[in-house]
């Protein structure tokens, strides 16, 4: 908080112009864009450019997925071209409707649109199945009895080639017939596999005879029981790219030892080669990005949901009151590049920050409170004073807030024997009260253990509105609520999910995630909030001045109101008190 009492944020409206750029303004270039470009001038693809986004349906989206969303259909929109939404749905044990859905949902409220573009991997099965047999039909594929333990066994090393699988010569016609017979169901899960005739001596392991079919007597959630053998995702994934005619197949850095394989498939079936390219993941400080990370915090409740508002899906972030914008802006600055590194937390909040300033209602709530009494105030006397709902936006308007005798104020914005630097409310000292009056403090009620129960004041009645009709100043405007007509309120108030890394007990947070889960990172509080929140629908959008940005809870309803804390406003006092801190050392 400022030593002023006052964000500065609030007063002085601060230039957004250089980050907060719409949906449509133009990206600087990178080196995708560089390609595509090159591609456009050389006709490569006939000056067509169709990336895709493909998901595995097996988890809800986080803001990793999100850095490849706005760059898949930020180049498509940019290039005129066309982005597809692929669910590369090849696993039938782990994928869901449910996470098809929320995908789905998440893309959308991102703020783009695939148009007529939906597509599912297990769409291309049969053709997939055709192909299989065309490669096997050519030599370039075989049955192998092998377990998977087994194939393991014999990959070889960095240094050592593979051992050729003892199945390796089979006759086209035996694999033939035993690949039909894998797809009729005759054989156990596991027993045999469909694998690619490359090289096992190659130093890419990916291209070591790779499986292309496993036996899985599974249902698929959309193929049922159609299928009993299943397409491997790199026999796959390129494969579609290639059906629906993908130009740009960007995909993250650690896909590139595989790019050889999915070249190597397209080129043996002779079928439009989509060219791929990588860029890096998005690691951030605190969290993970993994699903199947994320998907234990779900399943071991040491968060209610996926949509719990700490974690890093689109829907916590959704759910926490983050906007589209703000992410979209924050994937922009990130940019990408060939090597994977660790964003900084705080520097997607600064975004949201940008964004939430522009556009978030502002009403006053006190989270920590202590009464003020108004001694000279009239009894029972009620007025409405006139706030402004959101200095970055005229058309916001303004609203009335009820002023009265008793009020609550920040229990932070009192001090008994301030500090030289504190501003705010102490004995004998003039403040504003944000709207309303000046008061001065006038003394003080403690209880037995010495904690202040009442701060009394009075007022000067000719500071109306909070302004002075002879220009005295004071240097700190404090919030406030009416004690009898403040709403309650739960306020979650949220710290990072994961404590930073030199604090988590155990290193290694693979091995056991809950080790490095930060313990303080959920923190309920009742609130008094003024009136006009009463009713806000969820999701609605607040700063409460001087605190922080808050969201009205999915579940938040006028009965049993819920905020959650969507990120606080930027702490420049405790800044100063730590220099003042270090000064006097
Ligand atoms: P996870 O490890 O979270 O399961 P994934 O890569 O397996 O991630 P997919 O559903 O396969 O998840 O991802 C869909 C697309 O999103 C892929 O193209 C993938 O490269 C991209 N993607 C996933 N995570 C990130 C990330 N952290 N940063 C950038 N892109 C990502
Ligand atoms: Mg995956």
């Amino acid at each position: 908080m400022h030593p002023s009492g006052y964000n500065e944020r609030m007063s002085d409206g601060l230039k957004t112009a250089e980050t907060s750029e719409s949906i449509e303004a133009p990206r600087p270039s990178n080196f995708i864009r560089d390609i595509i470009i090159q591609d456009n001038q050389t006709g490569k693809f006939g000056g067509k450019v169709h990336t895709r986004f493909p998901p595995e349906p097996n988890g809800y989206l986080h803001i990793g997925h999100a850095k490849s969303i706005c760059l898949n259909f930020g180049l498509a929109r940019d290039f005129n071209g066309k982005c597809n939404l692929r669910f590369d749905d090849t696993n039938p044990c782990k994928e869901e409707q449910e996470y098809v859905d929320s995908i789905m949902e998440d893309v959308r409220w991102l703020g783009f649109d695939w148009e007529d573009r939906l597509f599912f991997a297990s769409d291309y099965f049969d053709q997939l199945y055709e192909w299989a047999i065309q490669l096997i039909k050519a030599g370039k594929a075989y049955v192998c009895d092998l377990t998977a333990e087994e194939v393991r066994a014999t990959r070889g090393t960095l240094t050592e080639p593979g051992k050729e699988s003892p199945y390796r010569n089979r006759s086209i016609e035996e694999n033939l017939e035993l690949f039909e017979r894998m797809r009729k169901g005759e054989f156990p899960d596991g027993s045999r596999t469909l694998r690619t005739k490359i090289d096992m001596a190659s130093p890419n392991f990916n291209m070591r005879d790779p499986v292309m079919y496993r036996i899985l007597h599974a249902e698929h959630h959309r193929t049922g029981d159609k299928w009993c053998i299943y397409p491997m995702y790199d026999y796959t994934h390129g494969e579609s790219d290639s059906i629906e005619g993908i130009t740009h197949s960007i995909c993250t850095l650690e896909f590139e030892d595989h790019r050889p394989l999915y070249d190597w498939y397209v080129e043996n079936l002779g079928i439009h080669h989509p060219q791929q390219i990588e860029f890096d993941r998005l690691n951030l400080t605190n969290t993970v990005l993994s699903k199947r990370k994320l998907l234990k915090l779900v399943t071991g409740g040491f968060v209610s949901g996926w949509d719990d508002p700490r974690m890093p899906t689109l829907c916590g972030f959704r759910r926490r009151g983050y906007t589209p914008e703000a992410i979209r802006n924050f994937c922009a600055g990130i940019g990408v590049s060939k090597t994977n590194g660790i964003i900084e937390f705080a520097l997607l909040e600064h975004h949201l920050r940008e964004d939430l300033n522009k556009h978030a209602l502002r009403v006053m709530a006190v989270l920590d409170p202590v009464k003020v009494i108004i001694d000279n105030y009239p009894d029972g006397q009620v007025e409405e004073m006139e706030a402004i709902n959101n200095p970055e936006d005229a058309s916001a308007g303004t609203r009335k807030v009820p002023f009265s005798k008793v009020l609550y104020i920040e229990r932070d914005d009192f001090r008994e024997d301030p500090p030289k630097q504190y501003y705010r409310l102490s004995p004998g000292k003039e403040v504003r009260l944000r709207y309303a009056y000046f008061i001065t403090c006038t003394g003080v009620v403690k209880d037995e253990s010495g904690e202040v129960t009442e701060i009394h004041c009075t007022y000067d009645p000719a500071t109306h509105g909070g302004n002075t009709p002879d220009g005295r100043k004071v240097k700190s405007t404090i919030h406030w609520v009416s004690a009898a007509h403040a709403l309650d309120a739960e306020v979650r108030l949220y710290d990072t999910l994961f404590l930073p890394e030199d604090q988590r007990p155990d290193e290694d947070a693979d091995s056991d995630l809950t080790s490095g889960l930060n313990p303080n990172s959920l923190v309920r509080k009742t609130a008094r909030v003024e009136p006009s929140v009463l009713g806000a629908a969820p999701l609605t959008k607040y700063q409460f001045e001087r605190v922080g940005y808050f969201c009205a809870d999915k579940d938040s309803t006028p009965e049993k109101m819920v905020f959650n804390r969507t990120v606080p406003l930027r702490d420049t006092w405790a800044k100063i008190e730590k220099k003042a801190e270090k000064k006097s050392k």
